[in-house]
């Protein structure tokens, strides 16, 4: 269906959209979380950074500590070697030998001294005026040192004083001359200086003993920062500028632990020291440069193998991260991913999250309800599609044309079953509205039902024609909604052949299958039609009411087949009989009804009559043996007998039943009078029942005596209905009605159970040979054979102290067309003992033959012979016979209705036992009945 293929469709589409988007969506969440990692590592990295730098200055700062530490070192011995100096010059100027330098003795000690001293390179003794008379090393020429600074400041200051690089004038060598005045005791002024100098060669080297770091560089410089001494040793440099020289340059500018770049090249860290200060212009420093290239070189390599260890440190973890993230979010997410593909095109990878490292709980989460979800919505989905092949297959199998709509009644779908029967081809019906497809007859009955089905909003069905290819097809169309939408489901079905069928089926049902004559329901539905009509046009309406008299025996004698023939002749009798315009159906089995219509009905009702009668009365012929019937046809109309057509119907059947009841074979009009007597009847057969009910019935007995000695030997039973309203009824009062209610079995067996019950006082009274008679009659015994009543001849034996205390009298009727049954019925009776009389004797049928056939204990002989004789001669005779024939068959005779003195002289003297009559007794109740002498006293002649 559509309804589904659109959303299957929908899903497509959404399938085709969503894999690019779940993988740009992926890709970016790699990229997202590997960024992210990346920078969780920052701060590391920044740290490493941070560490490097700091580590590398910690070097940087590490060696000029390590300078300074060293520059301590080397100014606490250089600064020992000028203290040392200025103690020794000031022990030296208070020798006595320097109490006047001008004498010989100064002259001698000093080489002395000189010579212990391995610092110095010469010590000298000027005079005041600067004029050197006094030297250690022997003087050349003439030596004044009155302009050196050093001396005139030992001098003006008389304080121990450092000079400058200078080349010394009494050695010729570069040296720093160190002084201390002469101040004899008890003078005041100096009178001289003691000199020592310091050759600059020698205090390289004595910084040279000093244990320096390889690559440093240490240099002494004077106040007037010129080298005096330097590390390692380099003769060209002393007297050199410090600023000038290459491997400290800027000297005096560069802060201490400065780094600075010397001329070879190499970088070192710088740090001074004042060695002495006489407060007198720069002081004597010590600077010491110790490389840092190395130790740089040292931080550096170990900034960057940390910055490596670290880096790889970060990319090991970060790594492990990434491969973590991969196994533990971004494999279970691609697994999610084509679980979640799979799921689309319907399956379930159980296995894909039970992939190892997806131990992650929100993932076993995730995946355990996406599991259900799926399995959920695959069951779902497979219920659905299971319904939908179902739904589908269903429709294919149905034979209807089935459209989907619109609310506009715009087809969006159809499934056609047959093409042959749409107006158009099916692919034209998609987008078109309905009502713009269908003629207009079949249009606004389209119309009219969906303005009805939109009022009810229940589904509605009509029908309706259309003419497709020359061909009228009847079609039933059903329109309902979909629930859940506004839209409609039409379904349309071909039921022409149903139509034909149901055609068939109504005619069928309207006629009868023996006669092919209309049946009652197509009677009654006439007979309204027909009724309504006439009274509309102020006519009379005639209804014939025909029945058979004797199909029963022809029936019983010549079999159903043959009484169905019969019927079929009589229909087509009938039939011929009438106009075109009037009208016969079969009412029930052999009654007819005949309608004659139009202004001439009530005219023609007598001849149309007569003439049914007449030519039922020609004998049919059926397999070649000629059938003779007659019929009994009551005549009603309306409006002058009923106002209904069930009282016409009525009227027409009680006019029936009476000329049946006069003998058959005639016509009966209805009168009023009919209408009172058929009152009565139904009175009396609503009475009926209920007079079983109430047991209203009595049992009354007239004695059967014998006819020699007057002795009571039997009682025929003779029922009696005491009426509430009519008194006594007689048997021929209420028997009829008794037979046409269908209660003779029931009255029967009433009467059988009062007789058994009575015997017993009858036999106390009139000794234990009393017998009782019972009548059984012939509707008795037919009824009997469909198993209604009791079974007499069990309920005789259980009920009666000897079987013959009952005797059963069967009418000569009951025998003239006897059924297996009765046959069968008298034989059991026989058989059981009991005894049987046959009644109503010679009363006109020939059933003599029947008599022979079939032993009787009784003969009872027709009242009509016994009161005819002895007068009538043919009655006589007839007695004689019916006498004669009981004595040479063995049977009693008794004889009926005896009235008069004659009568029973006439049987005494033929030797007839028994008999019966008013002349004895008429029927009593059982009291009376007992009151009755034993014997009845016999007038005789
Ligand atoms: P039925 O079997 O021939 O019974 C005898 C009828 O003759 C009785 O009429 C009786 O009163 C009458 N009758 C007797 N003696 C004379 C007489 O001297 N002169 C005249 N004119 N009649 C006499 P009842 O009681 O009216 O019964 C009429 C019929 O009803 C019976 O004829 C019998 O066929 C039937 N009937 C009566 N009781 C029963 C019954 O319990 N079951 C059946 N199936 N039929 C019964
Ligand atoms: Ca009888
Ligand atoms: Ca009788």
């Amino acid at each position: 269906m559509r309804v589904f293929q659109g959303k299957a469709g929908d899903m497509v589409a959404l399938t085709n959209i969503l894999p690019p988007l779940r993988k740009m969506k992926s890709r970016r969440l790699r990229t997202r979380l590997q960024a992210l990692i990346l920078l969780a590592a920052v701060p590391s990295a920044l740290s490493i950074v941070y560490f490097g730098i700091d580590s590398y200055q910690v070097e940087v700062d590490r060696n000029s500590a390590e300078t300074r530490r060293i520059t301590s070192q080397l100014v606490a011995t250089q600064h020992g070697l000028i203290a040392d100096t200025e103690s020794f010059l000031r022990k030296l100027s208070l020798s006595e030998a320097v109490q006047d330098p001008t004498d010989q003795k100064c002259g001698a000690f000093l080489p002395q001294v000189l010579q212990l001293s391995h610092i110095y390179q010469n010590l000298g003794a000027p005079r005041w005026d600067g004029e050197l008379l006094c030297n250690a090393l022997p003087l050349r020429e003439p030596v004044n040192v009155s302009d050196r600074p050093y001396f005139r400041r030992a001098m003006d200051k008389e304080v121990f004083s450092v000079g400058t690089f200078q080349t010394d004038r009494a050695t010729g060598l570069t040296s720093v001359n160190f002084a201390h005045p002469i101040i004899p005791e008890g003078q005041k002024d100096p009178i001289g200086a003691v000199v020592a100098v310091l050759g600059l060669d020698w205090w390289s080297t004595h910084l040279m003993r000093e244990t320096l770091p390889e690559g440093a560089v240490a240099t002494i410089t004077d106040r007037e920062s010129r080298i005096v001494a330097v590390h390692p040793p380099d003769p060209t440099a002393l007297g050199q500028s410090l600023v000038g020289h290459g491997r400290l340059a800027g000297g005096t500018v560069v802060s201490d632990g400065a780094v600075v770049e010397g001329e070879d090249g190499v970088r070192r860290v710088v740090s001074r020291r004042i060695l002495f200060e006489d407060g007198e212009g720069q002081p004597i420093q010590v600077s010491l440069g110790l490389p840092v290239e190395e130790a740089l070189k040292q931080a550096r390599m170990t900034v960057f193998w940390r910055l490596l260890a670290l880096c790889s440190l970060v990319a090991i973890f970060s790594g492990l991260a990434l491969r973590m993230l991969e196994k533990q979010v971004l494999q279970p997410l691609g697994a999610l991913n084509r679980a979640i593909q799979g799921f689309e095109k319907g399956k379930v990878d159980e296995q894909l999250f039970d992939q190892k490292g997806a131990r992650i709980s929100d993932f076993e989460n995730i995946s355990n309800s996406f599991r259900r979800m799926s399995h959920a919505r695959l069951t779902a989905e497979t219920l659905e599609a299971e319904r939908r092949r179902q739904l589908q297959a269903l429709l294919q199998a149905l034979p209807d044309t089935y459209f989907r709509l619109s609310n506009d009644g715009t087809i969006l779908e159809y499934k056609a079953s047959n093409e042959q029967e749409l107006l158009m081809p099916p692919e034209m019906f998609l987008g078109r509205r309905v009502a713009d497809i269908l003629p207009v007859d079949a249009l606004s009955l389209y119309e009219a039902n969906v303005k009805r089905f939109r009022e009810t909003n229940e589904a509605v069905t009509w029908e309706y024609q259309l003419e497709i290819n020359a061909v009228q097809i009847d079609f039933e169309a059903r329109l309902q909604a979909i629930p859940g939408s506004n839209e409609m489901v039409l379904v349309v079905r071909n039921i022409s052949e149903v139509k034909r069928a149901r055609e068939k089926i109504l005619l069928q049902a309207r006629t009868d299958f023996l006669t092919r004559l209309p049946n009652r329901a197509s009677l009654t539905a006439e007979t309204e039609a027909a009724s309504f009509a006439a009274r509309e046009l102020g006519q009379a309406l005639v209804l014939m009411f025909v029945d058979l008299d004797g199909l029963k025996k022809v029936n019983d004698r010549m079999g159903h087949a043959t009484g169905d023939g019969l019927l079929k002749l009589v229909a087509q009798r009938l039939r011929s009989c009438l106009s075109d315009t009037d009208f016969v159906a079969r009412h029930a089995g052999d009654e007819f009804v005949i309608l004659l219509r139009g202004e001439t009905a009530l005219e023609r009702a007598d001849k149309v009559s007569q003439r049914v009668l007449n030519t039922m009365q020609r004998p049919f012929e059926i397999g070649g043996e000629k059938i003779s019937i007659a019929a009994s046809i009551g005549i009603a109309h309306s409006p002058t007998d009923a106002s209904t057509p069930q009282a016409l119907l009525s009227a027409a059947d009680q006019a029936m039943y009476l000329a049946k009841g006069e003998g058959g074979g005639r016509i009966r009009y209805y009168t009023p009078e009919i209408g009172n007597r058929n009152a009565h009847r139904l009175r009396m057969l609503d009475d009926l029942h209920r007079a079983l009910e109430f047991d209203e019935f009595d049992l009354h007995y007239q004695p059967i005596i014998n006819l020699q000695t007057g002795q009571v030997v039997l009682a025929e039973a003779l029922l009696r209905w005491n009426h509430p309203e009519f008194g006594l009824l007689t048997p021929d009062r209420f028997l009829p009605f008794a037979e046409e209610a269908g209660l003779m079995v029931e009255l029967g067996d009433t009467g059988l159970r009062r007789a058994c019950r009575d015997l017993t006082d009858f036999r106390d009274r009139f000794g234990t040979g009393f017998q009782i008679c019972v009548n059984h009659s012939p509707t008795e015994l037919s009824a009997r054979e469909h198993g209604h009543g009791l079974d007499w001849a069990r309920y005789i034996k259980e009920n009666t102290p000897h079987d013959a205390s009952i005797l059963i009298e069967i009418t000569e009727a009951a025998l003239l067309d006897p059924t297996p049954f009765t046959l069968a019925s008298l034989k059991a009776f026989r058989e059981s003992g009991i005894e049987v009389a046959l009644d109503d004797f010679g009363a006109g049928y020939s059933s003599l033959i029947y008599f022979l056939n079939n032993e009787f204990d009784y003969l009872k002989i027709d009242r009509e012979f016994a009161q005819n004789a002895p007068e009538s001669v043919r009655a006589t005779g007839l007695c004689e016979t019916i006498l004669g024939l009981s004595q040479r068959l063995g049977s009693k005779a008794i004889a009926e209705g005896i009235e008069r003195e004659a009568q029973l002289r006439f049987f005494q003297q033929r030797g007839c036992t028994l008999g019966q009559g008013f002349l004895f007794s008429k029927a009593l109740s059982k009291d009376d009945f007992m009151a009755l002498p034993q014997k009845i006293e016999l007038v005789t002649a």
